[in-house]
C-alpha cells in the first residue's frame, strides 16, 4: 500500500482507522487491487514512475460525512482528491494529480433531489450520471430534456466541474455555464451554499444563478477549492422539432463569410444546435479536392413553425455565399420515432449512451487501435481568417512536431459547439506502451508552446499537462495563478484539496 508523500506511517494507520469510522469499514479502499481501479486508463505515463497514483479511496455517503473526512485530513495533513463518477477518461480518469492522494470517490451520493419540470431545472448529487437523470425524467414522464456528453455514463456535476460540454442546445450545451447553484464543502469542512441557496428557505436556488454579492461559483470549476455536493442545472424543455441543413461551400477562403455568417446566426440564437464543420478545407490536401472544400450542419430545436422560419433564414442568409449549397434535411419530430432513434446521433436528442466508444475501437479503418486518446484544446477566435491561420500553422508545423513520424495524430477538428470561440481539436493517440506514449507527450508539449507562441491557449487538459498549460496564462508575471494561489491558500491553509489541479498548488507543493 503507498503512502501519500510526507505523511507518517503512524498517522496514516490513524488516519485510515478514522475514515473507516467516519464512513464505514466497507467504503475504506487500500488494496492494491482496489486502488488500482482508480488508475487513468489513458495515462500518457501508463506504467511509468511519473504515472498519478492514489493512495487509497475513500467513499462517503452523506454531506455529514464528506465533512468528516475532509477534517480528518486536516488533522493528519492527508492529500484528497475528489472525483464523482471518475470517468474523466482523456483528462486524467479518476486518478489524483498529486500521486499519493486519497481520492474521495463522490458515487454513492446519487440523489436525483428535485426536478422542476415548470421552472425547468434539476438538483443532483455528485454521483447521479446522465443516464440516471435521464431515467428518472422518463419514469416520470417530464416533458424535459438534458444535455448529455459522448460518454453517458459521466456526473452531471464532475463533468459540469471539470468544463465539459454536449450536444444539444445553447446554453445548455455548456455544462458549467448552465448550472445554478451549488453547495459545497470547503477544505476546513464548512458548508457553503452559493448564489440564492445562502438564503435560508431560500426558494430561488435553481432559479437565479448570481444571488448577491461577489459571485464564487467560478472558484469550483476546473478548481481545487472545495468537494461540490450538490449542483442545480437549468434544463431544456423538450422541443417539439429538430430541423437541420447543410452548407457547403466550394473554395477554401469561403470559410470566411461561412463563419461569419454562422456567427450571426448563433448570436441572433436562430441557430441553436451544436453545428459541425467538416471538408477537405481541414482534412484534405491543401488547394481541397473535387468536394466542397467546407460543409457546415446547421440544427436548429424549437416549435415546428418558429424552426422552419429559423432555417428560411438561414438560407436566405448563406445564399450570400456565391456558389454555396444549401441542403435541407427532413424535420425530425419529438419524441423520437422508433425509426429515428436507430438513425440519429442520440447525443444530440438529449439521449445518454457510450456508442462514442465505437471510434476507439478495433475496425477495418483501425486494424490495431492505441486504446485511448487525449485531447489538445485551445481555443481561437470565431473567424475564418483565424481557422485558416490555424490549419496551416497545424500543417507547417507537424513534421516538426512529430519528427516526421506518423504518431497517429489527428487534427485539427474546428468545434463550433461553444458559443463566440472555436475549439481547434488535434487527437493524440495512447497505449500501454512507453515508447508510442514517449513520442506522443513530446508532440503534444511541443503544440503547447508552439500554440502559446501564436496566442492560443486550451481550455481544458489532460491532469499530467495542466501544470504546462496554466504557465502559458502568463500575462502580468502570472498574475491569474498568483491570486488563484492567495484564494488558495486562504481556503485551504494545509493543502489537503486536489493539490495542482489545473495548475493550482497549494504554499507547501509550490516551491517543489
Ligand atoms: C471517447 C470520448 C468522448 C468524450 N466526449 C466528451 C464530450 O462529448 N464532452 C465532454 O465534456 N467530455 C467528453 N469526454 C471526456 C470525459 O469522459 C467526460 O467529460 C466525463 O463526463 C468526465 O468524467 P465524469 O463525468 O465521471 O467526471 P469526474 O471524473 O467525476 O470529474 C472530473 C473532475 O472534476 C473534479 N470533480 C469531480 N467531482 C467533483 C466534486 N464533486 N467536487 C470537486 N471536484 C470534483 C475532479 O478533479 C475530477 O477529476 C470524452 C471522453 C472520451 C474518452
Amino acid at each position: 500500500m503507498a503512502i501519500p508523500p510526507g505523511v507518517s506511517q503512524r498517522d496514516w494507520n490513524a488516519a485510515i482507522g478514522e475514515f473507516r469510522d467516519a464512513v464505514g469499514a466497507d467504503w475504506v479502499f487500500t488494496s492494491d487491487e482496489d486502488v488500482a481501479l482508480y488508475r487513468d486508463a489513458y495515462s500518457p505515463y501508463w506504467g511509468e514512475p511519473e504515472e498519478r497514483l492514489a493512495s487509497a479511496a475513500v467513499a462517503p455517503y452523506t454531506v455529514e460525512e464528506v465533512q468528516a473526512v475532509v477534517r480528518i485530513a486536516n488533522k493528519y495533513r492527508i492529500p484528497l482528491y475528489p472525483i464523482s463518477t471518475g470517468r474523466n477518461l482523456a483528462y486524467g480518469g479518476s486518478a489524483p494529480v498529486y500521486s499519493g492522494s486519497v481520492v474521495v470517490d463522490l458515487k454513492r451520493m446519487n440523489r436525483v433531489l428535485e426536478i422542476n419540470e415548470r421552472n425547468a431545472y434539476a438538483l443532483v448529487e455528485p454521483g447521479v450520471s446522465y443516464f440516471d437523470l435521464y431515467n428518472e425524467i422518463e419514469k416520470r414522464g417530464l416533458a424535459l430534456w438534458i444535455d448529455p456528453p459522448d460518454p453517458g455514463w459521466g456526473s452531471v456535476i464532475g463533468n459540469a466541474l471539470d468544463g465539459g460540454g454536449g450536444w444539444t442546445a445553447y446554453p445548455f450545451r455548456d455544462h458549467f455555464g448552465a448550472h445554478c447553484g451549488m453547495e459545497v464543502v470547503l477544505p476546513d469542512g464548512e458548508i457553503v451554499r452559493t448564489g440564492m441557496g445562502a438564503v435560508p428557505g431560500s426558494k430561488t436556488w435553481q432559479q437565479n444563478k448570481w444571488g448577491y454579492g461577489p459571485w464564487v461559483d467560478g472558484l469550483f470549476r476546473q478548481g481545487n477549492m472545495g468537494i461540490v455536493t450538490k449542483m442545480g442545472f437549468w434544463l431544456m424543455p423538450r422541443p417539439e422539432a429538430y430541423i437541420s441543413a447543410t452548407v457547403q461551400v466550394f473554395n477554401d477562403r469561403d470559410i470566411i463569410p461561412l463563419m461569419d455568417t454562422l456567427n450571426l446566426l448563433e448570436n441572433q440564437h436562430v441557430v441553436n444546435g451544436s453545428t459541425q464543420l467538416g471538408g477537405a478545407g481541414a482534412f484534405g490536401p491543401a488547394g481541397g479536392g473535387a468536394g466542397p472544400a467546407w460543409t457546415l450542419q446547421l440544427p436548429i430545436y424549437g416549435p415546428e413553425k418558429v424552426i422552419r422560419a429559423q432555417l428560411e433564414y438561414a438560407k436566405e442568409k448563406f445564399s450570400a455565399i456565391d456558389g454555396s449549397r444549401f441542403v435541407e434535411e427532413d424535420l425530425i419530430r419529438i419524441p423520437l420515432s422508433p425509426q429515428d432513434r436507430e438513425r440519429v446521433r442520440l447525443v444530440n436528442f438529449g439521449i445518454p449512451n457510450l456508442s462514442t466508444f465505437a471510434m476507439l475501437g478495433r475496425s477495418p479503418m483501425q486494424p490495431s487501435p492505441a486504446g485511448g486518446h487525449i485531447g489538445f484544446s485551445p481555443i481561437i477566435p470565431r473567424d475564418g481568417e483565424e481557422l485558416l491561420k490555424f490549419r496551416d500553422f497545424y500543417r507547417t508545423n507537424l513534421a516538426e512536431v512529430t519528427g516526421g513520424e506518423n504518431l497517429g495524430i489527428v487534427g485539427p477538428v474546428f468545434m463550433t459547439n461553444w458559443e463566440r470561440s472555436l475549439v481547434a481539436l488535434i487527437m493524440f493517440p495512447i497505449s500501454k506502451n512507453a515508447d508510442e506514449n514517449r513520442k506522443i507527450r513530446a508532440a503534444f508539449e511541443k503544440w503547447v508552446k508552439l500554440a502559446a507562441d501564436n496566442g492560443w491557449a486550451e481550455y481544458r487538459a489532460p491532469t499530467v499537462f495542466q501544470d504546462i498549460i496554466s504557465d502559458t496564462y502568463s500575462y502580468n508575471n502570472h498574475a491569474l495563478r498568483r491570486m488563484r494561489e492567495k484564494i488558495k491558500d486562504a481556503l485551504d491553509p494545509n493543502g489537503i484539496l486536489a493539490a495542482g489541479r489545473y495548475g493550482v498548488w497549494p504554499k507547501h507543493l509550490r516551491e517543489g
